[in-house]
């Protein structure tokens, strides 16, 4: 549930978004909140202007709660983003420990503005395989000899 405290939180995010558009970025920012909804820390998209595919603000915001944060204090905090998190963001987010997301824009809502939002190719993924060689150096890392 979306609270009035939440959408002022995510009103930020959105200026952050329309600020990072000023500044000749992307139209996206995220925070981080504590539950007391004080800002810890803010992002917005830096893709074109770091050559970095993966400078999206709510991945750069879930690295920074790994390192910056205990768990338990991750767990506290609440990302608001002016968009859904991708794919890729959302994997950093799981990893991250935050523990919610509030978001404005919705995927489909985001590819509906600029259908290149959506337009990424499937890649393949062959595999399993070759399983005793890739075997080794996991098992030697995680069950070392007793
Ligand atoms: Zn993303």
């Amino acid at each position: 549930m979306i609270t009035p405290a939440d959408e002022a939180l995510l009103r930020r995010a959105i200026g952050i978004a329309a600020r990072a558009v000023t500044l000749g970025d992307a139209p996206y920012g995220s925070l981080l909140a504590n539950p007391d909804g004080i800002v810890l820390a803010a992002a917005h998209n830096t893709v074109r202007r770091d050559d970095d595919i993966t400078a999206h603000p709510e991945l750069k915001l879930a690295r920074w709660a790994a390192r910056e944060l205990d768990p338990d204090m991750a767990a506290r905090t609440t990302l608001y983003t002016s968009c859904q998190p991708c794919g890729m963001c959302e994997g950093g987010i799981l990893r991250s420990g935050i523990g919610r997301v509030v978001y404005a824009l919705s995927t489909e809502q985001l590819v509906a503005l600029n259908p290149q939002s959506g337009a990424w190719p499937a890649v393949p993924y062959d595999g399993p395989a070759l399983h005793d060689e890739a075997r080794d150096p996991v098992a030697a890392y995680y069950l070392p000899a007793r």
